[in-house]
């Protein structure tokens, strides 16, 4: 008898979320934020790492960090939880939630590990397609949640791979007009300089994902947070594992809100370069780039195949993500925003990319 009998038949059916380790010289395939963080600021950590003893368990309950976060985002510590990496907190969100068979309502194309959480836990994702320029539509959202009575809905906005978001006004709607929760994730939110946090005031339904991944400048040490009423926080904390946010990463964040001006300058860098990314994509025959609110670009190809011109990018050194196997992005790659330096080299290679041989055509 196979082993894997035992796993549940519907996580055999899934796909993985996997990414080929992959080096190159110029790395924009992770939405990572470039510029790292100052070295008299890690220094700092290492310090306060090295006072404590590594024999001794982290605070059960990260308390400094919960309140320095209550002052950054403007939200209450007790509706915030801090987590191994916001997945952690998504994952522990769709635990509390989702059984056999519990519809949850996914945008399509978004990020993929909402759909694979909810199946691995024998939910059933529901996806409502983005429009024909990937905007969201909040009506069509609240139709299938009526639809399906889904238990949740999950935007993210800024979305990726699109860079398109919904607007808070129309977050706000979703969560009067649906009865399920509406969990937003906000991991590109510095980027578009807008936030639905204000919104948990008045809407108990709502739930906000964030993290130090991206603008933050800290995924190597993996923090993010989730946002909420403190009645859903307490529920959702049940799932969260304990002591999941070791010492040294959240000394890293405290230290980051409280000296917020390099990855607040570093974010200001961002977009401003990918407005000049956007420009010269626009410009470039035969690629057609989305208008994103994030560090990232989506854009399709007329004519050639994205798998041809993602393999001439890396061959040149220079890596992003092929993003076509998604379904309604077959003609599409994503690439992050780099520095000045990076995001030329990208662009002087897809221009070879794009006027080699006829052959190379899809
Ligand atoms: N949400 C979205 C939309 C993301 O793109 C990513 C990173 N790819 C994450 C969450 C994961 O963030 P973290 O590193 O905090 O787990």
């Amino acid at each position: 008898m196979s082993a894997l009998l035992h796993v549940k038949p519907a996580v055999r059916a899934l796909q993985p979320y996997v990414l080929a380790a992959r080096r190159a010289r110029v790395k924009i395939n992770q939405n990572e934020n470039p510029y790292d963080l100052p070295v008299e600021l890690k220094r700092r950590v290492l310090e306060e790492a090295l006072s404590r003893p590594w024999s001794r368990y982290p605070d059960f309950d990260p308390r400094e960090l919960l309140e320095s976060l209550a002052r950054f985002a403007r939200w209450r510590a007790d509706g915030i939880l801090a987590g191994n990496g916001s997945n952690e907190l998504i994952e522990a969100l769709l635990m509390v939630t989702v059984g056999e068979g519990t519809p949850v309502v996914i945008p399509e194309p978004t990020f993929s590990l909402y759909a694979l959480l909810t199946g691995v836990l024998g939910g059933h994702p529901v996806r409502v397609r983005l429009g024909a320029g990937f905007e969201y539509d909040a009506d069509a959202l609240m139709r299938a949640q009526r639809e399906h009575r889904a238990s949740v809905v999950i935007v993210c906005s800024p979305n990726n791979p699109t860079g398109t978001v919904l607007p808070p006004d129309e977050v706000a709607r979703l969560c009067r007009e649906t009865d399920a929760l509406v969990a937003v994730d906000e991991a590109y939110h510095e980027f578009a300089g807008q936030s639905v946090v204000p919104l948990l005031h008045d809407h108990g339904n709502l739930i906000v994902l964030r993290t130090f991944s991206k603008a933050m400048a800290m995924a190597g040490l993996r923090v993010g947070y989730l946002l909420a009423s403190p009645e859903l926080v307490a529920e959702v904390n049940k799932a969260r594992l304990p002591y999941n946010l070791n010492f040294f990463s959240q000394a890293a964040a405290l230290a980051v809100l409280s000296d917020p001006e390099p990855v607040e300058a570093a974010v200001a860098r961002l977009v401003r370069a990918r407005e000049v990314l956007f420009r010269d994509l626009v410009a470039l025959p035969g690629v057609r780039p989305v208008r994103s609110h994030a560090n990232f670009i989506l854009f399709a190809l007329d004519g050639r195949a994205p798998a041809t011109v993602f393999g001439a990018l890396y061959e040149q050194g220079v890596l992003i993500r092929d993003v076509s196997a998604t379904p309604g992005l077959s003609d599409c790659l994503r690439v992050s925003v780099g520095t000045d330096e990076e995001n030329a080299a990208f662009l002087a290679a897809l221009r070879r990319a794009m006027t080699a041989d006829g052959k190379e055509r899809a």
